[in-house]
């Protein structure tokens, strides 16, 4: 058997700053979900002049990268995600953002180079590795209904069929730290739009009008209600309104207002119950004041759960790395990921890998514009997802 600690550490020590050139590369160029143009020819460049067989989704931008070991043994499915988001950047980095309003704030630019560093550690370790590694770069993760789904719906589970697969996601943990958990660790997430439908007029009198504003914040306070007094305190779930719009000028009672919001649950079921239970309130509320709505929701990703078995291995990995007492556990989200998709068709975890430096401050959420994740996260980041491929056939069978 290979000793596998050292072959890994050294070509990562020797790939590392190629990694960081390609991070502020893509982290220069950012790209919202589903316009992931650049960034996917990019990884296919790569994988490619690694001599790594790539593939093309025909529906959106997802890559494959396959990799077959010297040795028959089982397939890793290793998954990153490449989209940005809709941010002006407030990094002060020097190697910010150059697209106005788009930039790279959930650490995605950080997985995609990762894995592409994976991928050339692995390929350059070819020899010694049993078994198959299955790259799988996805396109908006970020956004309804998300590139997961259309990569599975193009085969890219298919052939080869992976064993299990594996995803990180960059967190405000301490760096040299990784957190998981078993069972459902991101919650389920659905996506609604909301138009309240009034009657404008003059502001001075709303007696003659149905004033929208006035109904949605009857409405609004009423679901804050429904969050506290429908849901079992011991359950948890979130429901926020990123966004309200309505009205033209003070002195006009307009017509209508939108609103758009998430709801989150950690149990997709209740998730489902609450856009039901929104909707009877948002009825009875409107129909009361005689105004009239109109909802669009779309159930978003699923429950992302952590295979029990698949933990303990991503914890088995990780010891020897970093040791027993940096594998920390931690709370679930409810933030919704797509990788809940590929966990859904085959076995599999995500973890958290810390990118905080404690000495920097306390820790920039992502979505923040100032969200910057640690750099020096990265060999920990490619060790660990090498490590997770070639230990998998010696220690990742349960
Ligand atoms: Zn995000
Ligand atoms: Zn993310």
């Amino acid at each position: 058997m290979p000793d596998w600690k050292q072959l890994i550490s050294k070509q990562v020590g020797e790939l590392t700053e190629e990694v960081i050139k390609i991070r502020r590369d893509l982290h220069r160029h950012p790209e919202v979900s589903g316009k992931e143009e650049r960034t996917s020819a990019l990884v296919a460049d790569y994988l490619a002049d690694l001599g790594i067989e790539v593939g093309r989704c025909r529906e959106n931008y997802g890559v494959t990268g396959l990799l077959r070991g010297a040795k028959p043994g089982p397939t890793v499915a290793l998954r990153a995600d490449m989209d940005a988001l809709p941010l002006t950047e407030e990094t002060g980095a020097e190697y910010a953002s150059e697209v106005q309003g788009v930039m790279h704030a959930c650490g995605h630019d950080i997985h995609t180079s990762v894995l592409l560093g994976t991928a050339a550690v692995l390929q350059r370790l070819r020899d010694r590795l049993a078994g198959k590694a299955l790259f799988l770069f996805q396109p908006s993760e970020e956004f309804f209904p998300g590139g997961a789904v259309g990569m599975i719906r193009e085969g890219v589970l298919d052939d080869p069929r992976p064993d299990v697969v594996f995803s990180l996601h960059t967190s405000s943990i301490p760096l040299g730290q990784i957190a998981i958990i078993p069972g459902p660790i991101i919650g389920s997430v659905s996506t609604l739009s909301l138009r309240i439908l009034g009657k404008g007029g003059h502001f001075a009198g709303p007696h003659q009008t149905v004033d929208p504003i006035v109904v949605t914040s009857h409405v609004v306070v009423a679901l804050e209600s429904m969050m506290t007094r429908r849901v079992d305190p011991l359950d948890p779930a979130v429901l926020t309104f990123g966004m309200i719009q309505g009205g033209t000028r003070d002195n006009i009672i307009g017509d209508m207002v939108v609103l758009r919001g998430n709801i989150g649950a950690l149990d997709e079921s209740l998730c489902k119950f609450l856009m039901e239970e929104l909707e009877k309130t948002v009825k009875g509320i409107t129909q009361g004041m005689g105004a009239g709505y109109k909802l669009k929701y779309i159930h978003g990703y699923p429950t992302l759960r952590n295979d029990p078995q698949m933990t303990a291995y991503v914890q088995r990995i990780a010891g020897p790395l970093i040791g027993e007492a940096n594998i920390k556990t931690c709370k679930p989200t409810l933030g919704g990921e797509d990788f809940s998709f590929f966990l859904q068709k085959v076995p599999g975890a995500m973890f958290f890998l810390g990118t905080h430096d404690p000495a920097s401050g306390p820790p920039i959420s992502n979505h923040d514009p100032r969200f910057n994740p640690d750099e020096r996260a990265i060999p920990l980041g490619m060790e660990m997802m090498t490590h997770l491929v070639a230990g998998f056939k010696e220690f990742g069978r349960p």
